[in-house]
């Protein structure tokens, strides 16, 4: 396993836990990652079991959608969670070595062949170059995956992703996430989830590096909200499934999570959808299961990428509509159904308020006639 992150260390516990020898490469010195405020379905209690505990900081009930001074409000059947990216590495780490997964820390995975048997690693660990052999090789080392280079993948489109750890505002709940769309500054959204009652991750996404940061810092200013400290990286964009296995002579090398694109791009969340991408690369190895987590996954990245090619070229009226629409029935079906569900969410959105398909299919002309105007 190349990279000891949420994929690579859910993938090895996995694994390990079939009866398979794993080992983690991890190129940094050692288990303390960068804190990352971020928020997750419901999906993930499911995937992680007791342990999702441990990394929980906070419950999300309501989101509140703005836009051009309108505003609709979905409350959550089931709510979100949001987690310590700094916690939950560490406790997957431990779930990893206890189903007999063992780590490396400060090893760079550099390269890898074809050997008689299988396949050859060339890896520098702790300053010194060395040599390994295994007959499968996962690449779980995020958007700009070397694993996934060298075994002849295409690189993934990335995007940026700021956001500022500020003091909760006095007027937004600490159950409630805000939501702003603002075209004239990114065709994704600005966010605000609070993390306690005292403080709150508010992040954009958006094309460009230097102007992403700009507009997160002109929209800080407009609120009047100091930031306390920053956090991001770039993330990839879904836009086509990657295939998840090569074959390299007779071995054999898959990619998951970041470095395979499997993030939702309607939303820009790859935590829960990495997680399904590890269980199926372990299904994989482990000859279990019958690809069925594989496909649902693939749907599901799928539909995001539909809405998110349905939303780009989103005009500010478009928008103003959007949250119009935002009906009390459509509202119900948004609250019930998770992220995670994108295609019956989709459909039971569409079912009870058929005036979103035309929102939709005007935003999907916007994108084939390269509409650049923003009213
Ligand atoms: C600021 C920010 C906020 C986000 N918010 C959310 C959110 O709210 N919800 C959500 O679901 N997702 C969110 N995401 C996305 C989510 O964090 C990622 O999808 C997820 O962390 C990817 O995990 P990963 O294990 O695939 O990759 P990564 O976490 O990128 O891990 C890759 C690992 O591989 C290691 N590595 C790289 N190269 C090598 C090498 N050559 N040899 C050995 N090791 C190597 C790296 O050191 C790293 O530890 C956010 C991302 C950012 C940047």
């Amino acid at each position: 396993m190349v990279g000891g992150s949420a994929a690579g260390f859910y993938t090895a516990a996995e694994i390990a836990r079939g009866g398979r020898r794993v080992r983690v490469l991890e190129s940094k010195p050692d288990l303390q990652p960068a804190p990352r405020t971020l928020i997750v379905t419901n999906h993930l209690r499911n995937q992680l079991g007791a342990s999702a505990n441990d990394c929980i900081l906070n419950e999300i009930r309501r989101f509140e959608l703005f836009t051009d001074g309108r505003s609709a409000q979905v409350a959550l059947a089931k709510p979100d969670l949001i987690i310590e990216r700094a916690k939950l590495i560490p406790s997957l780490a431990r779930e990893a070595q206890q189903a007999g997964a063992a780590l490396s820390f400060d090893t760079r995975f550099l390269g890898l062949a074809a050997n008689a048997h299988g396949l050859r690693l060339e890896v520098e660990s702790a300053g010194r170059r060395e040599e390994l052999h295994a007959a499968s090789v996962v690449g779980a080392d995020g958007a700009s995956s070397r694993v996934g280079r060298v075994a002849g993948w295409p690189s993934i489109e990335t995007v940026p992703l700021v956001q500022a750890i500020v003091r909760l505002p006095k007027d937004c709940p600490p159950d409630t996430t805000r939501v702003w769309f603002v075209p004239d500054d990114t065709p994704y959204f600005y966010w605000l989830i609070p993390e306690s009652r005292e403080r709150a991750a508010l992040g954009i996404i958006g094309e460009d590096g230097r102007e992403t940061a700009r507009c997160l810092e002109a929209f800080l200013k407009r609120k009047g909200i100091e930031p306390l400290e920053w956090q991001g990286a770039r993330i990839p964009v879904y836009r086509r499934w990657v295939p998840i296995k090569r074959r390299v002579g007779k071995g054999n090398v898959y990619l998951v999570g970041d470095a395979a694109g499997q993030v939702k791009v309607s939303t820009v969340g790859g935590i829960v959808t990495g997680f399904r991408g590890a269980r199926a690369v372990a299904q994989a190895i482990l000859r279990t299961g019958h690809g069925g987590e594989l496909l649902a996954l693939r749907r599901e990245l799928s539909t995001h990428w539909l809405l998110r090619r349905t939303m780009h070229h989103f005009q500010q009226r478009d928008y103003s509509r959007l949250v119009d629409l935002l009906n009390a029935s459509t509202r119900g079906t948004l609250s019930e159904i998770t992220r995670d569900e994108s295609t019956r969410l989709l459909w039971n959105v569409l079912r009870q308020q058929p005036r979103l398909v035309l929102l939709g299919l005007r935003g999907l002309l916007l994108g084939r006639n390269g509409a650049k105007g923003r009213s």
